[in-house]
């Protein structure tokens, strides 16, 4: 099983940061990234990211480049976690809070589970969705990402960077543990399962 790892964003992508500036998503999620590579490693599995660069990659470019090794080693040895921080609005400190997973609306049966593996890692250190929990502990939508890659694919959206609590646990040593941990844990979990 080859795990991609989408570290979304890039330096020069607009917006995408705390309010206090402290919390730079494209950073940040290249932080969590080259920790859940390290650490995958450290389990045996081979890993990489997708976007090495720093500046934003477009999101064609970045699913031709997950699609190409689908196409080397076939879809079902692919798996692919694209890792950002959600945003409640464009200004200001907000309520917002909760750790989402989400799916193509029409995906496979694979990418449901690998999001259920992933949110179960997640609410284990106490990282819920906010609100509404679907049942199923996924949320669908149209990203761009999840619907043109070929192999089980989902985007996690690791609480909000415009949530002050969020932001000091995402900043914190032991946030950015949990937020590696649980990324690891569910893609462990998963390969697991498919085996
Ligand atoms: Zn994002």
């Amino acid at each position: 099983m080859i795990v991609l790892i989408d570290n979304g964003h890039g330096s020069n992508t607009p917006g995408k940061c705390s309010p206090d500036g402290r919390l730079r998503e494209w950073k940040y999620c290249r932080e969590i990234a080259a920790a859940v590579e390290l650490e995958l490693a450290v389990h045996g599995i081979e890993s990489f990211r997708i976007v090495p660069e720093s500046s934003d990659v477009p999101l064609k470019t970045r699913c031709q480049r997950v699609n190409a090794i689908c196409a080397e080693v076939g879809s079902s040895n692919v798996l692919l976690v694209s890792i950002h921080v959600n945003a409640a609005s464009n200004g200001g400190w907000k309520n917002a809070r909760g750790w989402t997973g989400w799916v193509y609306t029409k995906c496979r049966e694979r990418s449901r589970l690998l999001a259920q593996c992933l949110y179960a890692a997640a609410e284990k250190r106490g990282l819920k969705g906010n609100r509404y929990v679907p049942a199923c502990k996924y949320w669908t939508a149209n990203y761009y990402i999840t619907k043109h890659t070929n192999c089980p694919a989902v985007l996690t959206e690791n609480l909000f960077q415009d949530n002050r609590e969020d932001v000091d646990f995402l900043l914190s040593a032991s946030g950015k543990k949990a937020i590696v941990d649980l990324h690891v844990e569910g893609i462990l979990n998963y390969i697991h399962q498919v085996k």
